[in-house]
């Protein structure tokens, strides 16, 4: 099992197709934390998702203007 892989909640792909994957910020305001992202696009409308609140189940979307 991947014990540091949280499960339920994560679907592996979203709508682009791309898998997610999960990588650990780097950031001053959230150093070593983790999160769920599209594998492919950073960016509007692909998932961006933090570990610790995907407890929550819930998912994470980038919302910015649809033009
Ligand atoms: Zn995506």
């Amino acid at each position: 099992m991947d014990d540091h892989i949280e499960r339920g909640g994560i679907p592996r792909k979203f709508e682009c197709g791309a898998p997610t994957i999960m990588l650990e910020s780097k950031t001053a305001q959230n150093p070593g934390r983790r999160f769920y992202r599209c594998g492919k696009i950073y960016g509007p409308n692909h998932v961006f998702m933090w570990l610790d609140e995907a407890h929550h189940e819930e998912l994470g979307i980038l919302e910015v203007n649809k033009q």
